[in-house]
């Protein structure tokens, strides 16, 4: 289960899972991005979250409800860019309703305003793994934003959400104000495997249940190394 901190604990999980390369490193790892964090009262943008119920009554003992996830992750990744490029939120929403992209499939991040767009519907399926999977989806989703912001994303489908699914693990694993203990790795491994297809000929194809699983372990182990977050462009 997630906890609210402030310090950052690193899993002995993340030496257990099935994803190839070995941890560069064990132990602490380096602090967590020392960048000032932006205020509260800060108006850059994310008038999304704080205001609206969770959408998950349903949480198992001691797991973070929905809205308490996606508040957080917002805002520690907001200080892991010391609140530059800050997209907008908009929590919940559901499937279909009307986005700046059109009518959303899912959760998703609309260039065109800038803006994140988190389902309740995604944060039903994430509650079958728990609370860390829902983080997990904002990450990536978050993920999208910076690499719209920073330029970074590839010319192909797979590649730009795989290399979202990198940030994504790299966000979590440098997260400052969350902490994460072995079963979350699972649950965010559990989630990634339910969300990878093989729909090989599909222009929207993702990436394989093994690759989203290696790509979010990837960033996790990138950050745990003492890599930087566009250590993920470069594999991906
Ligand atoms: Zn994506």
């Amino acid at each position: 289960m997630l906890r609210l901190s402030a310090a950052l604990a690193v899993s002995s999980a993340l030496a257990l899972v099935p994803a190839g390369a070995a941890l560069a490193q064990k132990g602490p790892g380096p602090a967590a991005a020392p960048a000032p964090a932006p205020t509260a009262g800060d108006a850059s943008g994310k008038p999304g979250v704080g205001v609206t119920p969770g959408a998950s009554s349903s949480t198992s003992a001691g797991e973070l409800d929905a809205h308490t996830v996606v508040t957080a992750i917002v805002q520690g990744l907001q200080e892991i860019h010391a609140g530059q490029n800050v997209p907008t939120i908009i929590w919940p929403t559901n499937y279909g309703a009307m986005s700046g992209c059109g009518p959303l499939p899912s959760s998703a991040y609309c260039p065109s305003n800038h803006t994140v767009y988190i389902a309740q519907e995604d944060a039903q399926h994430s509650y079958r793994f728990g609370d860390a999977a829902l983080a997990y989806v904002v990450a990536h989703e978050y993920a999208h934003a910076m690499q719209t912001a920073f330029g970074v994303y590839n010319a192909d489908v797979r590649s730009t959400e795989l290399e979202a699914d990198c940030l994504a693990g790299f966000y979590l694993a440098s997260i400052p104000n969350v902490t994460f203990d072995d079963s979350d790795i699972y649950e965010i491994r559990d989630m990634a495997l339910s969300i990878g297809d093989y729909d090989f000929m599909h222009p929207n194809h993702h990436g394989t249940p093994d690759q989203r699983v290696n790509a979010v372990l990837d960033g996790m182990r990138n950050q745990i190394g003492g890599a930087d977050w566009q250590s993920c462009t470069a594999n991906y």
